[in-house]
């Protein structure tokens, strides 16, 4: 039988940066990931500034960008209600949003997965690939029975944390109900490279007839790709020449630059996703604590899901540093402040969504309207904050229907 402080399930980037943290504090930390490689599946590789903000507390910057993290200093909306010259005409600088900290940091998923895993193996975690967990129990006797090679192991610690991503064994384990939203609207991704024509500082997104892209360079002429179609075309990019396809509908008319999408190769799969919100009322139960989307997310239309796990990493365990008995301890604090982050991201995930990613006429009118409006009254776009500078960095009364209907003129 083995005996850990910690058994972290999964070494994604919430289950590794913890894993990281927590071993370089002193404490003993078994960490288990399924995978035996970091394969590309579509996930986050676009840090916000106030993320970046949490990274840097977290004491693991350096490693990130010394691993090639990327800095996007400016963004830009297009539109085909606006001319490009227009569009282009001011860039939004991205590096007033936290102090300290020159814009979103870029880095590609697997690669960043393997940096935090191999300096939590490097801070003195026991860090194993290729485990296939079996059961897990948390309670007054937390523990977890795995697989690795031929061998069955059965480790016990003071806390299990399930660090396992969206569809958390942990999670169902402990028996914390996950709740869902209703779909708003279908998101593929793709990595694509030969992009060099596309200026590495700049981050873009954009809406055009049925397809809403987002942009993110990751430099080298690597871009990842986002596009949002409606939920009735489910075929839309499917089959061998779907991602081909895809890299074509970023032919627009409003947004220029996307040529060098369009002259782009597929570096990597193309998945696509229903965009929602998930959450938990408590991320806790006795013996077990969530982070990360084991806990539930927000709609990727924010491009959050890393921010808010280094946001839970940097809370929990702050917690389980500020004490040597865990018998005690509470995460009451941990639930409410996640809760209401997760609520001011949905609210704000919602706003954006009906924005960038509803289509036609009347959406259309909607949004002309709002950027005639905004250049007169740019606090109708203050929600931007909430999604660069953290939700915290606003009034509650921006995360109402009031500001709602404001926005969205209703
Ligand atoms: C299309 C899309 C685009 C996104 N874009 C962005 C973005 O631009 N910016 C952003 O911040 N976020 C983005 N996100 C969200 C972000 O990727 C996630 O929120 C983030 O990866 C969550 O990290 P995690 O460590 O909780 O989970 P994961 O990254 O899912 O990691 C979980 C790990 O646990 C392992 N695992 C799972 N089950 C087990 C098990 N039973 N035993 C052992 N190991 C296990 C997995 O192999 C994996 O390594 C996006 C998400 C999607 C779907």
């Amino acid at each position: 039988m083995q005996a850990y402080d910690l058994i972290i399930v999964g070494g994604g980037i919430g289950g590794s940066a913890l894993a990281t943290v927590m071993a370089r504090a002193g404490r003993s930390v078994l960490l288990l990931e399924q995978s035996e490689v970091y394969e590309d599946r579509v996930r986050g590789e676009w840090i916000a500034p106030w993320g970046v903000a949490e990274v840097q507390r977290l004491g693991l910057y350096d490693l990130l960008v010394q691993a090639g993290g990327h800095h996007i200093t400016r963004h830009i909306t297009y539109d085909e209600t606006l001319a490009p010259a227009e569009a282009e005409s001011a860039p939004l600088p991205l590096g007033f949003f936290k102090e300290g900290v020159p814009g979103p940091l870029c880095l590609p998923h697997p690669l960043h997965c393997q940096t935090l895993f191999d300096a939590a193996r490097d801070a003195g975690a026991t860090a194993l690939r290729g485990v296939r967990v079996e059961a897990v129990f948390g309670g007054s006797d937390p523990h977890v029975v795995y697989e690795i090679g031929d061998q069955t192991v059965e480790a016990h610690a003071r806390l299990v944390i399930g660090a396992d991503g969206r569809t958390s064994q942990v999670r169902e384990a402990a028996g914390i109900v996950l709740h869902q939203d209703k779909p708003h609207h279908w998101f593929a991704g793709l990595l694509v490279e030969g992009a060099g024509g596309w200026d590495p500082d700049l981050q873009a997104i954009g809406t055009e007839g049925d397809f809403g892209f987002l942009a993110f360079p990751q430099g080298g002429g690597k871009i990842r790709i986002y596009g949002g179609y409606p939920l009735d075309q489910t075929q839309r990019f499917k089959g061998p020449d779907g991602p081909r396809r895809f890299l074509d509908a970023f032919a627009l008319t409003c947004s220029p630059e996307d040529r060098h999408i369009v002259a782009g190769a597929p570096a990597g799969p193309l998945f696509s996703f229903f965009n929602a919100d998930a959450w938990t009322d408590e991320p806790f139960a006795e013996g077990v604590v969530l982070v990360g989307d084991a806990a539930g997310w927000n709609d990727p239309i924010l491009g959050l899901g890393l921010s808010i796990t280094y946001r839970d990493v940097r809370v929990v365990s702050d917690l389980l540093k500020s004490a040597d008995d865990w018998t005690a301890l509470s995460f009451a604090p941990y639930a409410e402040e996640r809760a209401e982050r997760m609520r001011r991201l949905r609210f704000t995930a919602k706003l954006t969504a009906a924005i960038d990613m509803e289509f036609g006429e009347a959406a259309q009118a909607r949004r002309r309207s709002l950027f005639e409006r905004a250049a007169a009254d740019p606090s109708l776009k203050i929600h931007a904050f909430a999604v660069m500078a953290g939700p915290e960095s606003l009034p509650p009364e921006i995360f109402t229907d009031a500001h709602r209907d404001r926005v969205l003129g209703a």
